[in-house]
């Protein structure tokens, strides 16, 4: 018999029932360090007192407005990321997906006022992904996503995540834009390099092409700037957000240049609970505390700290472990056993990690987490690493 809550998720047998900080506790009372973060949405920790202090307040106040109506919590926190990134306008959305289907919509608009309305077409990469709606698995591509789901989305050209020369062929009259994530998440942690951000770029500008990035997972904060292409010191044209965003109220936004945005005019697009005054009252909260020089610079060296005690790892079990990357608290283990086995042996040491494609185990903590938090997560792993050989 089919469960009440759609299967669609093989689920580990935990129940937690309360948060805090970095950890979690379940239902028996064990208590696990969380280096999982609800896959990289709980920024601030669980339960965070500044976040419980916003999202009750304003729950105090008003829940709900209609975007027919101008919504004060959600003007403060677009203004914020206006000062904040090469953006000068803001879309709010309640997941990544919905980010995804709206950057797809505003580039095929912006070809379309433009006249060109051939330019519909979106070059996307190999491993990515970018949710699970129309627009995403059509994005992303994988077989796995799109099978069985009927016609796909048309327009998106898939391409060899490392194919620099497919690249510059694949760009036609008929290419919009091109969509990536500047650190793949799901696909296995993969940081794009420095030079090929960069080389992205250039060739948009070349061809007059869109870039779209997919900060989804790699944004606020996580890399240890407020969002990871600062790194290669580019900047997008329009980009997806969520997650982190919400630090853990579902949240997210599409970012955009005024010149990307130009198609987007009254009537175009609506969300009945985007930019809700809740969500953005926790967005403006997050924001405040993520986007300071001292949270970010934490960031960077809490990576690597624990950087360092995965190289340990590394060295210690080089029958379970075969090397790590990643971009600030985005970490990725490759594996020499399978990933889930090591996902399951953490789990049995009270150590929450994610799967990632590519046989990786993702670490994406609380950014906040505390020194003793990485040293009880390297133990842990080493623990769990242990039990494999
Ligand atoms: C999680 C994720 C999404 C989808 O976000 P949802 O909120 O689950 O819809 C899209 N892109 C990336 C890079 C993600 O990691």
């Amino acid at each position: 018999m089919i469960s009440s809550v759609l299967p669609t998720y093989s689920r580990a047998p935990m129940q937690f029932t309360k948060g805090e900080g970095a950890w979690l506790i379940e239902a028996d009372g064990r208590r696990f360090l969380d280096m999982g973060a609800g896959i990289a949405v709980n920024v601030l920790g669980h339960a965070n007192p500044v976040l419980v202090q916003a999202l009750t307040q304003q729950a105090q106040n008003l829940w709900h407005v209609s975007n027919l109506y101008n919504i004060t919590q959600q003007q403060a926190l677009a203004d914020k990321l206006v000062a904040a990134t090469f953006a000068d306008t803001v879309f709010f959305t309640n997941s990544g997906t919905e980010s995804c289907e709206l950057a797809v919509k505003m580039a095929r608009k912006y070809w379309y006022e433009k006249g060109e309305k051939e330019r519909v077409e979106i070059i996307t990469f190999e491993g990515s992904f970018h949710g699970r709606s129309s627009a995403g698995i059509a994005a992303a591509g994988s077989e796995k996503m799109i099978k069985g789901f009927g016609p796909i989305l048309p327009g998106f050209v898939h391409l060899a995540w490392n194919d620099h020369d497919a690249l510059e062929a694949a760009i036609s009259s008929k290419t919009a834009a091109i969509l990536i994530e500047p650190v793949q998440g799901e696909g296995g942690i993969r940081p794009v390099p420095t030079q090929c951000l960069q080389g992205l770029r250039a060739l948009c500008n070349k061809h007059g092409i869109l870039l779209i990035l997919d900060e989804v997972q790699c944004g606020v904060g996580r890399t240890g700037k407020l969002f990871a292409h600062e790194w290669a010191e580019i900047t997008p044209d329009i980009m997806m957000v969520a997650k982190g965003i919400g630090g853990g109220f579902p949240l997210g936004a599409v970012l955009a240049t005024e010149n990307a945005a130009s198609g987007m005019t009254a009537g175009t697009h609506g969300s009945t609970y985007g930019g809700n005054p809740l969500g953005c009252a926790v967005g403006c909260a997050v924001m405040d505390a993520v986007n300071t020089p001292e949270f970010l610079d934490n960031v960077i060296q809490k990576a690597a700290q624990l950087r360092q005690g995965i190289a340990n790892l590394i060295y210690r079990h080089p029958d379970v472990f075969t090397g790590q990357r990643g971009l600030g608290l985005m970490i990725g283990i490759q594996c020499k056993v399978s990933n889930l086995e090591v996902v399951k042996a953490a789990y049995d040491a009270c150590l929450l990690t994610v799967p990632a494609g590519d046989n990786v185990v993702r670490l994406l903590p609380p950014l906040n987490l505390t020194n003793d938090d990485i040293a009880h997560a390297v133990a842990k792993l080493d623990q769990a690493a242990a039990t494999l050989k």
